[in-house]
């Protein structure tokens, strides 16, 4: 079978390496030509418990060269989703399984946009990576982490199971699962409160969790979520989902997300699928999310006014 990687930045090529380490024919997709380049000519470089691992690796930033894929995994971030499904189809044929594992919640119907009569799977992974520069990145909790996904609107077949098994093959830890909607909502959790909070604060996700006033935050934050997840059908208790974020708070109390280093760069973020869709959801079910809607205000500001310095040169 062959695999496509679409965003072969930070977890595409985390991904990459371990796919092209069980053997299977794998090839690596981005728009960022010094990126390819720099692969094509080197391959990927995954730096990794102190040491530098070069892999061999198929890069393109031409869609045209690799004809009809079986299977195509999707790591761009959730603003560029459309535009690469787009570009992609050159790639892609009946029978192709398209894959999302991003974050947040929306991706897979972006896809299914643009690709309305493909099978798509999509889930999670809670590993990580960092993106180093063209043709580097560090696998920072390389091996630890798990990955999870299921067929969007019906049952994952031998595509899937190929795919699960190519990444156990791999070191990594996957499986399919049929509640993968609470896997992801669960997640989501995470992200609403601590990627945005860390963000607005520039602070670790340690650093959130010792004042009353970020704690009534993430309070408000968990309840509006735990209250439109339960409308559609997925439990997640504000209790739970409180004592899931304090678990990820002490395990990660170091780590700056990626949002925060979006907005410290002028970067765009994905707020728009996680507390926008918290937002969107919660207006299509008749379910209040002011603070959702705050926090999801005051991050785009904070885009815009990043955007506007960016144009001016500053
Ligand atoms: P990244 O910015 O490192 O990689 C995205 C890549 O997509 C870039 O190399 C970019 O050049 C490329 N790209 C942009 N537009 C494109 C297009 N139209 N067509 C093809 N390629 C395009 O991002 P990332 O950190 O790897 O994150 C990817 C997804 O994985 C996001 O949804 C993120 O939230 C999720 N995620 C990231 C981590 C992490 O640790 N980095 C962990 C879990 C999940």
């Amino acid at each position: 079978m062959k695999i496509a990687i679409i965003g072969a930045g930070a977890m595409g090529s985390l991904f990459a390496w371990q796919l092209v380490k069980t053997g299977a024919e794998v090839v690596a997709l981005d728009q960022w030509a010094e990126h390819v380049q720099a692969m094509q000519r080197d391959g990927l470089i995954v730096e990794c418990a102190g040491h530098d691992l070069h892999v061999p690796l198929t890069a393109t930033n031409s869609p045209k060269e690799i004809g009809t894929c079986d299977i195509i995994l999707f790591f761009v971030k959730y603003g560029q989703t459309t535009d690469a499904a787009q570009w992609i189809a050159p790639l892609v044929g009946p029978e192709t399984l398209l894959v999302t594992l991003q974050n947040g919640v929306g991706n897979a119907d972006r896809i299914a946009e643009v690709h309305p009569d493909n099978a798509i799977a999509y889930g999670l992974t809670t590993l990580t990576s960092e993106m180093l520069g063209p043709g580097r990145i560090e696998a920072s909790f390389a091996g630890k982490g798990e990955t999870y996904f299921w067929r969007r609107g019906g049952q994952p077949d031998s595509r899937e199971e190929y795919l699960k098994d190519l990444l156990n093959a791999g070191d990594y830890a996957a499986e399919l699962d049929p509640d993968i909607d609470l896997r992801i909502w669960k997640k989501l959790v995470i992200n609403c409160c601590f990627n945005t909070i860390c963000g607005l604060l520039d602070c670790t996700v340690g650093e959130t969790m010792h004042d009353p006033e970020t704690a009534r935050i993430f309070d408000a934050l968990i309840a509006e979520l735990s209250a439109v997840a339960a409308a559609k059908g997925i439990g997640i208790t504000p209790a739970a989902a409180r004592s899931y974020l304090e678990e990820v708070g002490r395990d990660a109390a170091s780590h700056v997300p990626s949002m925060a280093i979006d907005l410290r760069a002028g970067r765009q973020t994905e707020i728009e699928c996680l507390n926008g869709a918290i937002l969107r959801e919660g207006a299509r079910l008749a379910i209040p999310t002011p603070t959702h809607a705050l926090i999801y205000n005051l991050i785009r500001a904070r885009e815009q006014i990043s955007s506007r310095r960016q144009a001016m040169g500053g």
